[in-house]
C-alpha cells in the first residue's frame, strides 16, 4: 500500500519513495539539553515517533539519527544572546558538562516512558567539532562565508532560492530576521556558523579552529551530522513548525551549498502544543510542564499523553488542559479493560480492519482514524481473540503497551466483574505502584477501601476483595 506524507517542501502530500532499497534515513532535530523536555517538545516526538512506526509497519527499515545540541543554541535565534546550556550550569553552579549530561538522561527517561522508540544514532554537538570544522573549510573555500567581529557567518545571498522551505519571499523572512540587530551581517538572514568566544571571558565549552577559539553556530550541527551519518541526500528530515523559517531554511542552505546536491527529499513537520487561548508552551514561559510535574507526579500513567496526542492529527495544533489529560486518562484505562476482556488467546488479524488501519496511517499519519478503526473493530462481532490479534497488530504503530498493560491489569481483577469506578482506582494505583509513588498507592488503597474493597498486593500486583 502506497504511504502519503505531507512535504513542507512542496505544501503537498506525496507519495514517500525512499532513496535506496537498503534503508530510509531519517533526521530528527533532538533537544537542547539546558532544561526538561516540556509537553509540548514531547509532542513533537511523539508525533516523529509515530512517523518512524508508520514506516516499519510498511516493511521499510531505517537509519535514523538524532543529535543531542549542548552548544551552540544561544538564547535568541538569531546568533545573539548567551549559550543556554552555559548559561544554566553558571545559574547552577554546575558545569556545562554535567548540566547536558543531566538532561540528556531525563529526555531519554521521558522518551522511555512515552514508548518513543529510540535513535539508531544519537550524536552530540560537542563530539563533532571537528566534523563542523571541515564542512565550515568546504563553504570557506566555495566563496559562502565571511567574517565579523563575532564569527563566520554564511552569505544567504549567494544561495539561490534561500527560501525554498518557508515560502515566504525573501523581504518577509529579512524582516523576521530583523529582530534582533547585527549590523556587520551583509544580509539580515545571514547566520553564524562559526562564533568567537567572546574577548577577555573564558567559555567552558570552547574549540580552537582556524578562524579563532569559539564554538559552532547551532545551525550547522545538524548538517554535519546528518551528512556524517545519512549521506548528502536522505529522506526525511523533521522537526516542529517552528524550524521551518529559521533552523532548516540554514540547513538546507549550508548543506546545498556545500555539497551541490538536494540535501533532503520530505521535509515534515508537527504542530504545537498550546495551551488554552492558543500559547505554545515554552521552555522560557512559566506555562512550561513537563511530563514527570503534569502526570507522573500526580500518578497518571505516561502513555495517557501519548493516546491524547494520537488523537490529534500532527498538522493540526493540540490544545493542552488539565482536563483533557484526566480525560485521556480515562479513555486509555477504558480501552485496557476493554483488551482485557478480550482474553489471552490470540486468533488473528481481519483483513478489512488490517487494510482500514494502514490506510489511515499511510494517509500522512492519521492517528485519530487509526484510532476510530481500532474502536469499531473491538465493536464489531469478530471473536475476542481476533480481536486481540487486531488490537496487537495496531499497537506496533499506536505504542500504547495494550496488551502488556491489560496482561497487569487481569492480575489484579478479581474473577467477578468490579464496579468501573473501582478498576479504574485499582488500574491507576497499578501504574503508582509501578512508578513506585507509593504514597499515591497508599492514598488509592484507602480510597478503594473506603468504596467497601480490600486490595492486598503480592508479587503477581493486586488482589482485591469486597469487603
Ligand atoms: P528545542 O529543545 O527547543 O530545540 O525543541 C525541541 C523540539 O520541540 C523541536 O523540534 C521544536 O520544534 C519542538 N517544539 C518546541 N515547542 C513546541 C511546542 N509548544 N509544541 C510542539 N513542539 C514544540
Ligand atoms: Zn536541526
Amino acid at each position: 500500500m502506497d504511504l502519503y506524507l505531507y512535504n513542507t517542501l512542496s505544501l503537498k502530500k506525496e507519495k514517500f519513495v525512499p532513496l535506496s532499497d537498503s534503508h530510509v534515513g531519517v533526521y530528527t532535530c533532538g533537544p537542547t539539553v539546558y532544561n526538561f523536555a516540556h509537553l509540548g517538545n514531547l509532542r513533537t516526538y511523539l508525533f516523529e515517533d509515530f512517523l518512524v512506526r508508520t514506516l516499519i509497519y510498511n516493511n521499510y527499515k531505517l537509519k535514523r539519527v538524532m543529535n543531542i545540541t549542548d552548544v551552540g543554541h544561544l538564547s535568541g535565534d538569531m546568533d545573539m544572546g548567551e549559550d543556554k546550556v552555559e548559561t544554566k550550569a553558571a545559574r547552577e553552579g554546575r558545569s556545562a558538562w554535567d548540566i547536558a549530561a543531566y538532561y540528556t538522561d531525563a529526555f531519554q527517561e521521558d522518551l522511555e516512558l512515552l514508548n518513543i522508540i529510540p535513535p539508531d544514532i544519537w550524536c552530540r554537538v560537542t563530539d563533532h567539532i571537528n566534523e563542523q570544522i571541515n564542512l565550515i573549510k568546504t563553504l570557506e573555500t566555495k566563496g559562502y562565508t565571511y567574517s565579523t567581529s563575532d564569527g563566520i557567518y554564511f552569505d544567504t545571498s549567494k544561495f539561490p532560492d534561500y527560501n525554498r522551505l518557508s515560502h515566504l519571499d525573501l523581504d518577509e523572512l529579512k524582516e523576521g530576521a530583523r529582530v534582533e540587530k547585527n549590523i556587520e551581517k551583509k544580509n539580515p538572514t545571514d547566520f553564524a556558523i562559526w562564533k568567537f568566544s567572546p574577548a577577555g571571558s573564558k567559555r567552558q565549552m570552547e574549540w580552537s579552529s582556524p578562524w579563532g577559539v569559539g564554538f559552532p553556530g547551532w545551525h550547522l550541527e545538524c548538517s554535519a551530522m546528518s551528512l556524517k551519518y545519512l549521506g548528502e541526500t536522505f529522506d526525511i528530515h523533521c522537526g516542529g513548525v517552528d524550524h521551518i523559517n529559521i533552523h532548516h531554511t540554514n540547513e538546507i542552505a549550508q548543506s546545498e551549498a556545500a555539497t551541490g546536491k538536494k540535501y533532503v527529499n520530505y521535509w515534515l513537520h508537527g504542530a504545537f502544543l498550546n495551551i488554552i487561548g492558543g500559547k505554545k508552551m515554552a521552555k522560557s514561559d512559566d506555562n512550561f510542564l513537563t511530563l514527570d510535574k503534569a502526570l507522573t507526579k500526580k500518578g497518571i500513567n505516561p502513555l495517557a499523553y501519548r493516546f491524547a496526542a494520537l488523537q490529534v492529527h500532527y498538522r493540526k495544533p493540540m490544545e493542552y488542559s488539565e482536563a483533557s489529560l484526566l480525560q485521556a486518562e480515562k479513555g486509555l484505562a477504558a480501552l485496557v479493560l476493554q483488551v482485557v476482556g478480550l482474553g489471552e488467546t490470540i486468533g488473528k488479524v481481519d483483513e478489512v480492519f488490517r487494510s482500514d488501519f494502514q490506510a489511515a496511517i499511510n494517509e500522512d499519519l492519521n492517528m485519530p482514524q487509526a484510532l476510530a478503526v481500532l474502536f469499531k473493530m473491538l465493536k464489531s462481532d469478530l471473536a475476542d481473540s481476533d480481536k486481540l490479534a487486531g488490537v496487537k497488530n495496531f499497537d506496533q504503530v499506536l505504542g500504547l503497551s495494550l496488551i502488556i498493560q491489560a496482561k497487569d491489569l487481569s492480575i489484579e481483577l478479581e474473577e467477578e466483574s468490579l464496579p468501573e469506578r473501582i478498576q479504574f482506582l485499582i488500574e491507576k494505583r497499578r501504574v503508582a505502584r509501578d512508578e513506585k509513588n507509593w504514597s499515591l498507592a497508599d492514598s488509592l488503597r484507602v480510597e478503594i477501601n473506603e468504596a467497601g474493597y480490600l486490595v492486598e498486593d503480592n508479587s503477581d500486583g493486586q488482589i482485591i476483595k469486597k469487603k
